[in-house]
Formats: C-alpha cells, sequence, structure tokens
C-alpha cells in the first residue's frame, strides 16, 4: 500500500494536469473563432441604427434649406445648456442666426434632439471626432450642417421620437347597437 504523502502528490498532479488541460481547451477554441477586433479607422464599423454619435444640424433634401428655425426649444431643454441659438425672423419662416453647440460637455443625453419641432437637429452614427483639442469641438452651424452631411444620420429624429411617446391612438367606438323598434299596439286596444 502506499504512503499519504505519494497520495497526496498524486492528486495534486491529477488537479494540476486537469486545469492546464482545461485551459488549453479555452484556448484551443478561441483559435478557431472570428476576431471581434475592428481594424477601425481602415475598416468603418457598422453602428446600429438607434446609435447617438455626434450631433448635426440637417438639411431638407428638397430644398437644400437649413431645417432649424431658431426656436432655441433645445437650448432651453439642455440639461448642461451646452447650446446657443439666436434666431433671425424672416418673411416666411425663421432660422438661426448663430447656432454653437459646445460638444466637449454634452451629455449625448438625446434630449435636443426630441423637443425638435423640425427635425433639423439630430444625432449621427459617428463619433469620429478624437482631439487633444477642445476648442475644436465648439461646434457653430457650419459645422454641424457639415457634420450632418458626411455621417449617417441615426433613427432618431423629434418627430419620431415624441410618435413613440405619444399615447395610443382612441380606438373608434363601436356604433351604437339600434334599439329594437317598439312592439305596434295590439288592435282594438284604447279607444
Ligand atoms: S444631447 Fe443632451 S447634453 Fe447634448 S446638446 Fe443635446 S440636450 Fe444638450
Ligand atoms: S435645432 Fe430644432 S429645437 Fe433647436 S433651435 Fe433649431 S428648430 Fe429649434
Amino acid at each position: 500500500m502506499s504512503n499519504p504523502k505519494s497520495r497526496g502528490f498524486f492528486r495534486e498532479a491529477v488537479a494540476l494536469t486537469s486545469a492546464v488541460v482545461r485551459a488549453m481547451r479555452i484556448t484551443g477554441l478561441n483559435l478557431f473563432r472570428k476576431p471581434v477586433t475592428v481594424h477601425y479607422p481602415e475598416k468603418p464599423r457598422v453602428y446600429p441604427d438607434r446609435y447617438r454619435g455626434l450631433l448635426a444640424l440637417t438639411i431638407d433634401k428638397e430644398t437644400g434649406e437649413e431645417n432649424c428655425i431658431g426656436c432655441r426649444l433645445c437650448e432651453f431643454i439642455c440639461p448642461p445648456a451646452v447650446i446657443k441659438v439666436e434666431m433671425l425672423k424672416a418673411e416666411k419662416r425663421n432660422y438661426a442666426k448663430t447656432f454653437t453647440l459646445e460638444l466637449y460637455a454634452c451629455e449625448f443625453c438625446e434630449l435636443c434632439v426630441q423637443v425638435c419641432p423640425t427635425d433639423a437637429i439630430v444625432m449621427t452614427k459617428s463619433f469620429d471626432m478624437a482631439t487633444s483639442d477642445r476648442r475644436t469641438m465648439l461646434l457653430d452651424k457650419d459645422r454641424l450642417h457639415a457634420i450632418g452631411l458626411q455621417y449617417e444620420n441615426s433613427w432618431g429624429t423629434g418627430n419620431r421620437l415624441r410618435d413613440m411617446q405619444a399615447p395610443p391612438k382612441k380606438v373608434a367606438a363601436p356604433e351604437a347597437v339600434e334599439a329594437p323598434k317598439a312592439a305596434s299596439a295590439p288592435a282594438g286596444g284604447e279607444a
């Protein structure tokens, strides 16, 4: 019969070997897995439709006019107060005379997008603005329009987001059931 010392050594050797085999199995499995690393920026990433990236201003594709009417709702709703808009009154519609957005302090909460009545401010499917100079992230109207043209816009627009939050539309009440006609008076009734 073997002594307890050699039994202990044997158990330890078995435990160690099985641990190494398990670890090697995981390594082996990962050798044949598809890599998840994307070689950005050589290979562009595919973002989901509702990705909330850089903010941008939009232009009406048909008329070429800017969609912003300078109403300042986005400025009033913005929690860190990073938007500043000056309205320019015009005959047919109003415009934003100036529009600035301090992107370096933006929380990406999307509230400005949600309140915009004309879908003028949107988020885009990009975060591509890494910089070591904060001043480049102070965006004016022209840069915001350029970002809107450069990157694909995200799904969320003010009108779509508000539609999602609206209470369900009222279902039309079923037509009143016609009351049965009163039975005709029995013949030979009251004279
Ligand atoms: S996403 Fe939020 S924090 Fe950023 S500008 Fe819009 S409202 Fe302000
Ligand atoms: S972006 Fe929209 S909410 Fe902001 S000022 Fe322009 S129209 Fe108004």
